[in-house]
């Protein structure tokens, strides 16, 4: 019986593996390894940080999940790829290390947050990207007494060659692998503060290592600007976030910002298990480059979805679970089972959500890739939309399979 091996296990890993195994069946052996046994609903992490959800609501054993479906478990962290060889070499949480063969590959395990390009982080740096960041900054926000904050993302080091094999204008060039949550964490910090009655205390500032929010329509941009006019949130563009102290950030070129609290979503790299596989298995990135049908263009047992794909552009949960059911469809085939394979097409589909002043922006977008559909629409409906995202994600431990018609807006 054919072997695939999923790696690592959150949207995209997990939409490949649950559309692969209902798509096959018995047909191929599916096992999933992920470095922890547990994964969590990371859209919902900022919500952890304001307050408004528990670490332990996001939470999904993938050791009961998995077998739950017929996909086997290893909790294991890959250390590297062996493309020529098909092998994958992990080590399990004893120790030991593991040698592994297959027949197919899937590789979701995502793309590196570079916190130790920054300085000061470990002493000043906050972020929402992890439960373990979410929580630390819970406790932040609930003594902090007033000041500058400031909210932006560390830069993208996108790989560039060798390129997919995809439309160029589907794989553009973005300063920041993905600013959605930057955006989101400041409406829900605005919210925050009124709620605790202490807006008056805090001035927000917005940085962006490029210009900020460049994935959207230059209208959707404005509309941005404007709110945070509104708001009283400064905007700074072309900021490369570079230190942190504990009074102010600094730029790769000098610039200084005042910043009692620094929130931060780290610079993206490649992840390291992918710089350490077969070199030209990745791009100068770290990322894999693949087709259409996430296919690596090296390796033709090879699949790449989400994060660790180098189409992805921004690194969005959105294309994670496109990618990882695309992926799976086009595998099934192969697996000979006779399967519709959806086509690729980029689009920035996210909502950002303000629980506390009960509205939340939908955003639609795609006109980074030459399209003409732009929504950026806030309205209390969508703090709703996001909340039937996390209980969706939450009841079918990751399994996005109607995901496609409940982001359809
Ligand atoms: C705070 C935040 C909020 C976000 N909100 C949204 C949103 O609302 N909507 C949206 O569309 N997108 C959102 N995104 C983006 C989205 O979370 C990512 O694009 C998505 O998680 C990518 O999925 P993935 O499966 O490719 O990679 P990841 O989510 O990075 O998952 C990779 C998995 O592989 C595991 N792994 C990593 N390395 C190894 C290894 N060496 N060995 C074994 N396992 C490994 C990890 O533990 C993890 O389980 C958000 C991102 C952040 C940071």
């Amino acid at each position: 019986m054919p072997k695939v091996l999923v790696l690592g296990g959150r949207f995209g890993g997990l939409s490949a593996a649950y559309t692969l195994k209902r798509l096959v069946g018995n047909k191929a052996d599916i096992k999933l390894v992920n470095k922890d046994r547990f994964t969590y609903f990371r859209p919902a992490l900022p919500h952890v940080a304001i307050g408004v959800r528990d670490v332990e609501e996001l939470k999904i054993d993938l050791s009961q999940a998995m077998p739950e479906k017929g996909i086997q478990f290893q909790q294991g962290e890959v250390m590297k790829i062996d493309a020529p060889k098909s092998t994958v070499v992990y080590k399990r949480p004893d120790g030991s290390i593991v040698e592994e063969d297959y027949d197919y590959v899937i590789v979701g395990i995502g793309a590196h947050l570079a916190t130790e390009l920054l300085k000061g982080w470990d002493q000043y740096g906050y972020s929402v990207c992890e439960p373990e960041y979410a929580m630390k900054l819970r406790e932040k926000l609930n003594e902090f007494k007033g000041g500058n904050i400031t909210i932006g993302s560390g830069f993208f080091y996108q790989g560039h060659n060798p390129k997919p094999k995809v439309p160029e204008n589907y794989v553009p060039t973005g300063d920041s692998a993905c600013e959605g949550p930057v955006f989101e964490m400041s409406l829900m910090l605005h919210g925050y503060f009124m709620k605790k009655g202490m807006l008056n205390k805090v001035k927000m500032t917005v940085f962006s290592p490029g210009e900020y929010l460049s994935d959207l329509s230059v209208g959707s941009r404005k509309a941005v600007a404007s709110i945070y006019q509104s708001l009283g949130v400064n905007l700074v563009h072309g900021f490369k976030i570079k230190e942190i102290t504990d009074k102010e950030i600094i730029s790769e070129d000098g610039k200084k910002l005042p910043s009692d609290l620094t929130i931060v979503l780290p610079p993206y790299t490649g992840n390291p298990a992918l710089k350490n596989s077969t070199p030209d298995l990745v791009d100068d990135g770290g990322f894999i480059p693949t087709d259409g049908n996430m296919v690596s263009i090296k390796y033709d047992n090879v699949y790449a979805v989400g994060d660790s794909n180098s189409i992805t552009i921004p690194k969005l949960g959105y294309l994670a679970v496109m990618t990882g059911r695309i992926a799976a469809q086009h595998l099934a085939n192969r697996l000979g089972v006779p399967t519709k394979v959806d086509t690729y097409y980029p689009t920035i589909v996210c909502v950002a959500d303000n629980p506390y002043e009960g509205f939340a922006v939908s955003v639609k977008d795609d006109t980074w890739y030459g399209g003409s559909v732009t929504v950026a629409d806030p309205a209390p409906m969508n703090h709703l939309k996001k909340e039937l995202f996390t209980k969706y994600f939450m009841w079918t431990k990751g399994d996005m399979a109607l995901e496609k018609f409940l982001a359809s807006w």
